[in-house]
């Protein structure tokens, strides 16, 4: 974009700042034909086949057999391997595939016993060399059925997690052919159904080699469009859960958020709304909902394990789930198909859903690094807000940034306002509103948002 359209789009951004929230009447959206392009490629055909090859399987149990060729955990995980090996070696970008082994369970855990498994890992490296931030996509490739402990039974597991699979296969397809600045991971994990055993092992790798990872995703249940008992239909939504009081807070950062008023915008949250932004900018047909809770009620997920250990990080579910098919034995009962086979899964939503995923992911990756330090000025009493921050060390240099404003009592940022300084006041009460800051590209590729705080109480 050159200097006088960017001048263009500023005034025209900076004119809708003027005007009260509720008479926006129109918003500039600008997609990137890339990232369109890219997500129109996801295929419901190879998200259909890779389901049925991980059903035929029958049972993806961790304690199932590692060294059977066409049943068990051991084959899924062949599978995967060969698939991505495949991808990777007609790839433009620089891409591998790794067997990641680790030790798992014991004596009193639910395992039983120690087990070795296996994490399937398909990195995609980022031609940027001077930004090291990694995005991580999630999804557990083990299944189970009603009994935890049966290793042998049919578990087909097409929605858990056939559909968060298939998926981030399609992803990995499509990412092997378009290199992105940033490197991105796809994780597809095993000992989920054990206790996020194999999540747990990522985590910790994570952050013992000290990886720059900025955003985490876990897909694990994103093809069930039709509830159990309410019988409603409807594949137009997608749940996004998001931590609020991150459960890695410090003495200190628990004395920041009160003061700063920041229990409704923890980093994971930041992304949540971005995925709701992004998401619905490339994805018709599709509400991102923002959930404000880490999970669900007395169940668990794989993007835990790295909120646990500091990261930043969220789980996309489908928005209505179906309890007869979830961990249930595959049969009739009184008339009711139990089980959780392949007629359960809505291909055309899991088609939608791996389009959230792949255009936040394209977006973030091209987008410049977060703004750094950014504070509200809180040293004199005055009717207006003055913000400044500093440019992201790493990388690509801004064009310029995004200064997001919402009201207090508002769920999602109502303004988004262009500058290319990093100073920015405004006449509006920094009492009054919640503000933070995103780096963008010329081309309209932002980051996420740094929540502004007026520092710490002393
Ligand atoms: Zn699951």
């Amino acid at each position: 974009m050159t200097a006088f359209r960017l001048r263009i789009f500023a005034c025209t951004l900076l004119l809708a700042a003027g005007v009260s929230s509720s008479a926006l009447s129109q918003q500039i959206i600008r997609k990137d034909i890339k990232i369109s392009q890219a997500a129109s490629s996801i295929s419901v055909q190879n998200i259909s086949a890779t389901i049925d090859t991980l059903v035929s399987f029958t049972t993806r149990h961790n304690l199932s057999t590692r060294n059977g060729k066409d049943f068990g955990i051991g084959s899924a995980a062949s599978f995967l391997f060969n698939s991505l090996e495949r991808y990777s070696k007609s790839s433009v970008s620089r891409c591998y595939a790794e067997r990641v082994k680790f030790l798992a369970g014991g004596k009193g855990t639910r395992l039983g016993r120690e087990i070795s498994l296996e994490n399937i890992v398909f990195t995609i490296e980022g031609t940027n060399k001077s930004d090291d931030r990694v995005i991580a996509l999630l999804a557990h490739y083990d299944s189970r059925s009603f009994d935890n402990n049966d290793s042998l039974i049919f578990a087909p597991g097409a929605n858990d997690n056939g559909s968060g699979v298939s998926a981030l296969m399609e992803i990995a397809r499509i990412l092997a052919k378009t290199p992105l600045p940033v490197t991105v991971k796809l994780m597809f994990l095993s000992g989920e159904e054990h206790g996020l055993l194999g999540a747990a092992h990522m985590a910790a790798v994570a952050r013992k080699d000290n990886w720059n990872l900025t955003a985490v995703m876990n897909n694990d249940m994103i093809g069930n469009s039709r509830s159990s008992a309410t019988e409603i239909s409807n594949n137009t939504k997608l749940r996004v859960f998001s931590e609020n009081i991150p459960v890695f807070e410090t003495d200190q950062m628990k004395k920041e958020r009160i003061f700063n008023s920041a229990e409704n915008d923890s980093k994971s949250r930041q992304l949540a709304r971005y995925i709701k932004e992004i998401g619905e900018r490339y994805v018709d047909n599709l509400e991102v909902k923002l959930i404000y809770r880490n999970d669900r009620f007395g169940r668990g997920g794989d993007h835990t394990p790295f909120t646990k250990e500091g990261f930043t990080a969220v789980r996309l579910c489908e928005y209505h789930e179906n309890y007869d098919r979830t961990h249930q034995v595959v049969e009739v009962v009184d008339g009711l198909e139990m089980g959780d086979v392949k007629k359960g899964v809505d291909l055309e939503y899991v088609r939608k859903n791996a389009a959230v995923n792949l255009t936040s992911v394209m977006n973030l990756a091209m987008a410049p690094d977060m703004p750094e330090n950014v504070k509200i000025d809180i040293a004199g009493l005055s009717s207006s807000t003055k913000i400044s921050w500093k440019a992201p060390e790493k990388g690509a240099k801004p064009a310029g940034y995004y200064v997001l404003i919402r009201e207090t009592d508002k769920s999602n940022w109502e303004r988004k306002i262009f500058v290319t300084s990093t100073t920015f006041d405004i006449d509006i009460s920094k009492d009054n509103y919640l503000f933070a800051v995103q780096s963008v590209d010329s081309d309209g590729h932002e980051s996420l948002a740094v929540y502004a705080t007026g520092g710490a109480q002393r």
